[in-house]
C-alpha cells in the first residue's frame, strides 16, 4: 500500500497497486495543468486509489476533448489525479506520492504535442500518442 497528499495535506490518499505503468506524459493538458514540459503519471484503475482524507476539497475540471476530469485540491491547488470515467481509470500524478518507492517510468508519451523548446534527452521508448495495452505489456517485459 503506498501513501500521497496534496501541499497542503488537507487530501490523503492511498494506493494499491504495484506502480508498474508510469509514463513521462507530454500532451498539452500535463503541460497547462502542471506548468511543466511534462507530467509523470502512473495508469491504474479507479478501484485502486481510496482517498482517505479531505474529500470534500477535492474540486474537478472537465477537459471534454479527452473526456477526463482534473481533479485537484480546492485549497492547494497541487493536481493529484485526472480520471476518465469511461475507462475506469486515473492517471495518478505521481509526484504526490509520500511513499518512497522504487519506480521508473518506462516511457515518453504523447510527444506528439510536447513543447517545442523541451528536449527529450533519456533513452526511453517514446510514443507519439498514448501506448496501447498490448504496447504497455512489452514496455514491462523489459
Ligand atoms: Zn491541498
Ligand atoms: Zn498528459
Amino acid at each position: 500500500m503506498h501513501h500521497g497528499s496534496c501541499l497542503c495535506g488537507s487530501i490523503k490518499y492511498s494506493v494499491d497497486d504495484n506502480l508498474k505503468f508510469i509514463v513521462n506524459c507530454h500532451c498539452r493538458f500535463c503541460s497547462k495543468a502542471h506548468g511543466a514540459p511534462f507530467t509523470t503519471l502512473l495508469f491504474m484503475p479507479f478501484l485502486k486509489f481510496e482517498m482517505m482524507e479531505g474529500k470534500e476539497l477535492l474540486a474537478t475540471y472537465e477537459v471534454k476533448s479527452i473526456n477526463a476530469m482534473r481533479c485537484f485540491c480546492s485549497r492547494c491547488g497541487t493536481r493529484l489525479y485526472n480520471y476518465s470515467q469511461p475507462g475506469g481509470m486515473i492517471s495518478l500524478v505521481v509526484a504526490t506520492l509520500d511513499t518512497d518507492v522504487q519506480i521508473h517510468p518506462v516511457a515518453n508519451i504523447n510527444t506528439g504535442s510536447k513543447c517545442s523548446w523541451f528536449r527529450i534527452d533519456d533513452e526511453l521508448p517514446q510514443f507519439s500518442s498514448v501506448p496501447s495495452q498490448s504496447e504497455f505489456r512489452q514496455l514491462l517485459s523489459h
